[in-house]
């Protein structure tokens, strides 16, 4: 169907607009987006607070009535107060919790399958969320468009159309490790009732970092640990969006001063994690996890047994 097509016929043609000026920054290797809102830029920088919840906004919306339960099964859905491009929307439980359950990943999953060109993009406590005491996705559609002042369709997400070296593969479940791409991350893919049980025995870890996740369709989760939230050189922290690639400066003036891939390529490789020890620990970890989930199922997804 498309997820442009999905919101508007439910939102009745009207198209969740962003004002978006697009430019492109490469060299010989890496080419990424790099888009400036206009409705993002009036979003004030803030260091991290925890949220109690009282002073959920996310619960605040739902009792507004701003959100829509017809978009995302199980989920609420909020369009982006800031969004960084068109359709940019915010999906959640209805419930106030911070925990991911087997079910959130599966229900995203197939929402992604069915639009076959949705990502959800996950941010957690210390990988760009503001408001990690409320488990929430951010739905994007994987092209720029003219709405977002692309002249023709183009990959928003970079990463999502890299190359993939095999790991490990029990016929079930196949992690891979992406290569050409300046930040380290893997990629699971399976049925997404296991990549939840995996993601959730993943983060059940002493050793884990902040990571961001990322849902694309045909049964894709990307695993982008991280070490630095904010970059030096960068005005805002990198979500998820940022380590796939697409980098969206708050103000114009950022905007207008980001002019060469080099600061991007060191701004992406700080906030990921680089050292080659620390990525083979992540690794290690991973398979074993994915070695392990047999058992790991029997605790984790007791109720989908
Ligand atoms: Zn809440």
């Amino acid at each position: 169907m498309g997820y442009a097509m999905h919101i508007r016929n439910i939102f009745n043609d009207i198209v969740p607009r962003a004002n978006i000026d697009v430019k492109w920054l490469s060299d010989g290797r890496y080419r990424f987006p790099v888009i400036f809102s206009l409705e993002r830029a009036s979003r004030p920088f803030k260091v991290f607070e925890p949220t109690a919840s009282e002073d959920c906004i996310l619960c605040a919306r739902i009792r507004k009535g701003r959100t829509s339960a017809e978009i995302t099964p199980g989920m609420e859905w909020l369009p982006a107060s800031f969004p960084i491009k068109a359709y940019h929307g915010i999906c959640y439980p209805a419930d106030h919790r911070a925990a991911m359950l087997v079910d959130d990943f599966i229900q995203f999953g197939m929402f992604a399958d069915r639009m076959g060109d949705a990502v959800i993009c996950i941010n957690l406590r210390g990988s760009g969320a503001s408001i990690p005491e409320h488990f929430h996705g951010q739905i994007h559609l994987d092209q720029l468009t003219a709405v977002d002042g692309a002249s023709d369709s183009q990959p928003a997400f970079p990463m999502l159309h890299c190359a993939m070296e095999t790991l490990a593969d029990d016929g079930l479940l196949r992690l891979d490790r992406i290569v050409n791409f300046p930040v380290f991350a893997l990629c699971l893919h399976g049925p997404w009732e296991l990549l939840g049980c995996w993601v959730i025995g993943y983060l059940a870890s002493s050793t884990t970092r902040p990571v961001n996740l990322a849902i694309a369709p045909t049964g894709r989760l990307f695993i982008i640990p991280r070490t630095l939230e904010k970059a030096p050189t960068q005005e805002n922290r990198y979500g998820c969006s940022e380590m796939l690639g697409l980098i969206s400066p708050v103000t114009r003036t950022a905007y207008d001063a980001l002019d060469s891939i080099e600061v991007i390529l060191q701004a992406l490789s700080s906030c990921g994690v680089q050292h080659p020890k620390e990525q083979q620990a992540i690794v290690e970890h991973a398979l074993w996890i994915t070695r392990s989930l047999p058992s790991l199922r029997g605790v984790n997804c007791h109720a989908h047994a």
